[in-house]
């Protein structure tokens, strides 16, 4: 597979805005900077911050022993999803093949960058069905979502799944692994260098705690980070997000614990709901929530409301017939939803 044919002719022939600190960049401290007309004034956001984000990407290679080259990042991996279609996908010609129910971002940038996007509902057991989305896929279909754990199922997909598709599906292969780190399941990572077609998406929203500072990362072959970089703007991330990020990098034995205590609240959670009678079906899940079946989605979602909890209601999504999406939450706010389910019972 031959990435440049996949790209946007437009894009190809592109001339990058070149900004002030791509054009210099072997910073040292004793140098004097009038080349971007910042405020010369310091108070410690007063320069632009570094277009490539050298540091953060440091660790994060360091982390998840991947090269630098490897990596792009983006304000969310909403960005990054987006820098996807501006890439690779041609207005009101190119689509995408997306499998419901998942994540609703991939749906509505595909709505944004007027692309089509063509969808294969997942099995009843939310497993993709490898030979039909192989048989809707045409020349066009530049992109494929695979969300793995998905949301809002939460659960994994099958490696041999996954890898026919990689193999088989003839655009770039995006599996979205937000939920990764609360998953068993190891990340396609380190099969990287083994597909030229595939892009991992993770995020620091969810098992990092940081959703706040809005901090997306793709991992893909140079050739495509290299065409994301063109096209991305030049500080999109800024320089709050990036010293809060390596802050946090720094302290991975405590995202560790957090995601370890998140996931003993899981089992809990989850053997007590198995004791609320109006509770059908507890879905397996690879992920920091569980999602549910119960006798009345609007009706439940409502009560919960009333009593002060919001959850997610999934009712109209494929296969998710009144099926609520429940966040683990800390202990104290999960033991609050149990006893509000208990005494919701009765009535
Ligand atoms: C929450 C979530 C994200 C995270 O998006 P950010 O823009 O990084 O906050 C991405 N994909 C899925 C499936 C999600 O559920």
């Amino acid at each position: 597979m031959n990435i440049q044919d996949l790209i946007r002719q437009n894009i190809k022939a592109l001339k990058p805005y070149s900004s002030a600190r791509d054009e210099f960049q072997g910073v040292t401290d004793d140098m004097v900077f009038l080349d971007a007309n910042e405020n010369p004034f310091q108070n410690g956001v007063n320069r632009y911050p570094d277009p490539q984000q050298h540091n953060v990407k440091l660790l994060l290679s360091k982390i998840k022993n991947v090269a630098t080259q490897n990596i792009l990042l983006g304000n969310g991996s909403d960005e990054v999803l987006d820098l996807l279609f501006r890439a690779f996908c041609e207005p009101h010609q190119d689509n995408i093949i997306t499998l419901p129910p998942t994540y609703g971002m991939y749906e509505v940038l595909a709505n944004i960058n007027a692309v089509d996007s063509i969808k294969v509902n997942l099995s009843e057991r939310f497993e993709p069905k490898v030979d039909e989305i192989l048989s809707v896929a045409n020349k066009n279909s530049k992109l494929l979502f695979l969300c793995s754990p998905n949301n809002p199922s939460g659960n994994s997909f099958k490696t041999s799944d996954i890898e026919t598709l990689l193999n088989r599906f003839k655009g770039l292969v995006i599996i979205d692994e937000a939920y990764i780190d609360f998953s068993d399941e190891a990340s396609w990572l380190e099969k990287l260098p083994l597909y030229p077609n595939l892009v991992i998406t993770q995020t620091l929203s969810k098992a990092y705690g940081m959703a706040g500072i809005r901090l997306g990362i793709c991992y893909a072959s140079a050739d495509i980070i290299s065409v994301l970089n063109r096209i991305k703007a030049p500080y999109n991330v800024n320089e709050l997000t990036q010293l809060r990020a390596i802050e946090r990098l720094e302290k991975e034995e405590e995202v560790a614990k957090e995601i370890e205590a998140i996931k003993a609240q899981r089992n809990l959670l989850i053997t007590e709901l198995k004791s609320i009678d109006f509770i059908s079906k507890i879905y397996p899940t690879d992920a920091n929530f569980v999602m549910v079946k119960v006798d009345d989605a609007n009706k439940r979602y409502t009560q919960l409301i009333e009593k002060g909890i919001v959850i997610r209601n999934r009712t109209t999504q494929p296969g998710c017939e009144n099926a609520l999406r429940l966040t683990v939450g800390t202990l104290e706010e999960n033991t609050k939803l149990i006893k509000t389910l208990v005494a919701l019972q009765a009535v």
